[in-house]
């Protein structure tokens, strides 16, 4: 045997256990385990059926993306996973933790499958640009209707054990010990001569009548990603096939999508996440251990914060400034509460759980012993002031201040309190329980571990924390400005903020730049600009954001921004009123209009954010261009199938 498998015996039950920590993945290493494993099992005659599971944690929870990028070497699955479909002695799954691509694919190989409740199971393998390439495609076609098979396929979720069980896609659901009630469950199979048939047997789901409107909506869903498209027709051309023709087909495609640009660019977007936060001169640094957090201010971010905080496991006091802004704020957390359990995300006695860890005051002193305080005030310097001037006095002199701050300069936020080395930027993104995105901001006089600390509990969230250093907007904000200033230049030379959001959702943004700015609302980039004009990259004003407001046009707050809103929607209409503003602007500037191809107003946008990255890389703001990868992402969109502005550049 390997050190990646072994094989334990239970009786007449050979249980072959992969151990390839964390997640078990398919590694070739793993694979010549499995082989050893059947190899030394196969022609014992004490042996009536074998097991396969995990060392600990999890099942199989994916191939090994680290060997994606080599060419493919033997053992290979689709082979592995017939030796073990018509292997002499019936081979059985013990499934726990998350069973996900080539590890569900190698449990669907098995025929008997048994799942401890809370095992997550599904084909993901879209989220990597790929398809499943492991004979899952024609075996999940045999066991669901054509519909299930192409939603679990086109979407990559995971589904609970208790949808699987309704699905027939395994067989029981374990009470206790997974493993041991797999071994029972395959000797009673063995004795009892009742083991299942073959995934692989029988005819596969064909598609209904609708097929047409199925493909709109995977493409809708898939914003511009090729994968799931290319799985799509995989199903409907194999779906009349037989087993034997279909895994051809789901292979060549597999082993033609590894290398195509969107695999890569998802593997590079999987890899720089995992990397997230890392400084190499924070290496070695201990985080430290942090159980209580405060938030001041208890507004839209401020409680998104409180309740990332809470669902995390911390103890969360919430300050307010006042009796009828804490009531607010009451309502506000009431309301993230409500939507998690109305959506089933959380249940009662959860909320209940939370509840009793948030404390919500207008004391300061109520934050004596926290360990970290997150500020989320309004935006204003003299309101800060006021607050780290408070927090000075009322909180533990080692305590972490932090800001949230959008555009106020941390240094000089630090300068406020006597220790500016305790003070960082812990920049999350709205919604702060949704948005993954966290910039952690080095300031001038942060210590080295309070830096390590932010990202430890930025991870501890959930979130995907990048290291920036402090200039103006910090990475994502500075770059956004440049984007959105290519935007307008552009409708200044005559294109339509229509042209120009369509061209980025054909892109993959989920929204384009206009469509964002009308939902936020114009108000306050329009203060902004007071301060700071916008210039063109040659240097000439723009104003055209400033025309729109001065109309009276806000965004969809009052139904009209760069587009008109009929009363309740969300999706804008182009105004007749913004194209004459704009053909105004045009002519008092002596510019003639013209058009803009999609694949220019793309060239324009990306090149913007590119030439913002590399002077914020230069100027050492942010560490790598993985990490401005990263803050495109998943605090502003960028799709992930493109790898970011900086991938392959
Ligand atoms: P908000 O207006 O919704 O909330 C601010 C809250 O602070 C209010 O509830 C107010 O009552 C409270 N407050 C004011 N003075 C206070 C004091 N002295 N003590 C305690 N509480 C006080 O604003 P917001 O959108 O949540 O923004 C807060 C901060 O987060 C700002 O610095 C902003 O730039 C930043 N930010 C906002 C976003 C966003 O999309 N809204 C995103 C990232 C960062």
């Amino acid at each position: 045997m390997t050190s990646a498998a072994r094989i334990e015996k239970h009786g007449s039950i050979a249980v072959l256990v992969i151990d390839n920590p964390p997640v078990h993945a398919l590694s070739t290493a793993v694979k010549l385990g499995i082989v050893a494993g059947l190899d030394a099992v196969e022609h014992d005659s004490s042996v009536t059926g074998v097991v396969i599971t995990t060392a600990s944690k999890t099942f199989v929870a994916g191939a090994d993306l680290k060997e994606m990028d080599r060419p493919l070497e033997p053992p290979f699955l689709p082979e592995l996973l017939a030796r073990i479909d018509a292997f002499p002695k019936p081979v059985a799954a013990a499934l726990y933790g998350n069973v996900l691509g080539g590890g569900f694919e190698l449990a669907l190989a098995c025929r008997l499958r048994v799942a401890a409740p809370g095992t997550k199971i599904g084909l993901p393998e879209v989220k990597v640009g790929l398809i499943p390439g492991s004979t899952g495609t024609q075996r999940l076609l045999r066991r669901v209707d054509f519909n299930t098979a192409v939603d679990v396929i086109t979407s990559g979720k995971p589904m609970s054990a208790a949808r699987a069980l309704e699905l027939g896609l395994i067989h029981q659901i374990s009470s206790g010990d997974v493993r041991a009630d797999t071994i029972a469950a395959l000797e009673r199979a063995v004795a009892e001569n009742k083991v299942p048939a073959s995934s692989a047997s029988g005819v596969a789901a064909l598609p209904g009548a609708d097929v047409g409107t199925l493909e709109a909506s995977v493409k809708k869903a898939a914003r511009g990603a090729l994968a799931p498209l290319h799985a799509f027709r995989l199903l409907v051309e194999t779906a009349p096939l037989s087993y034997e023709d279909g895994c051809k087909k789901e292979r060549e495609l597999f082993v033609q999508l590894r290398s195509s640009f969107e695999a890569r660019a998802l593997r590079h977007s999987f890899a720089a996440e995992r990397n997230a936060g890392r400084a190499p001169d924070l290496a070695g640094i201990a985080a430290r251990n942090l159980s209580h957090v405060g938030v001041i201010g208890g507004g839209l971010m401020g409680c998104g914060i409180a309740f990332a905080s809470l669902t995390s496991g911390y103890a969360v006091t919430v300050v307010e400034g006042s009796d009828a802004a804490m009531d607010a704020a009451r309502g506000r957390m009431d309301a993230l509460f409500a939507s998690s359990l109305g959506s089933g995300r959380m249940t009662e006695a959860k909320a209940t759980e939370l509840r009793s860890r948030l404390a919500m005051t207008t004391d300061y002193a109520k934050l004596g012993d926290a360990d970290l305080v997150i500020e989320a005030v309004f935006e204003s310097m003299d309101v800060k002031r006021a607050v780290f001037t408070k927090l000075d006095e009322v909180t533990r002199p080692d305590a972490i201040l932090a800001s949230n701050t959008s555009y106020l300069d941390l240094d000089a936020i630090a300068d406020i309190t006597k220790n500016p080395a305790r003070v960082v930027g812990i920049h999350f993104f709205s919604p702060a329980h949704i948005m993954r995105l966290v910039e952690v901001v080095r300031g001038a006089k942060t210590q080295k571990d309070i830096v390590a600390t932010s990202v430890a509990f930025a991870r501890k969230l959930g979130k995907v924390p990048v290291i920036t250093g402090v200039c103006e907007g910090f990475c994502g904000n500075r770059i956004l400005k440049y984007y959105r200033i290519a935007g307008e230049a552009m409708l200044e030379d005559g294109a339509s903020p229509q042209d120009i959001d369509a061209a980025m959702n054909f892109y993959g943004f989920p929204m384009g730049p206009f469509a964002v700015q009308d939902l936020a609302g114009l108000e306050i980039a329009y203060a902004n600009r007071k301060n700071n004009p916008a210039k063109r990259p040659d240097g000439r004003p723009l104003d055209l954001l400033e025309r729109v407001v001065d109309a009276g046009r806000k965004g969809q707050k009052n139904a009209k921004g760069w587009y008109d809103y009929a009363p309740g929607a969300r999706r804008g209409e182009p105004s007749d009123e913004v194209m004459a503003l704009l053909a105004q602007a045009r002519a008092e500037k002596g510019i003639t209009p013209r058009s803009f191809s999609r694949d220019e107003i793309i060239e324009k946008m990306i090149g913007a954010m590119r030439n913002e990255a590399r002077k914020l890389i230069a100027e050492g703001i942010v560490g790598s261009p993985d990490d401005v990868d990263l803050v495109l992402i998943h605090g502003y969109g960028f799709p992930a199938h493109k790898g970011g502005p900086m991938f392959e550049v």
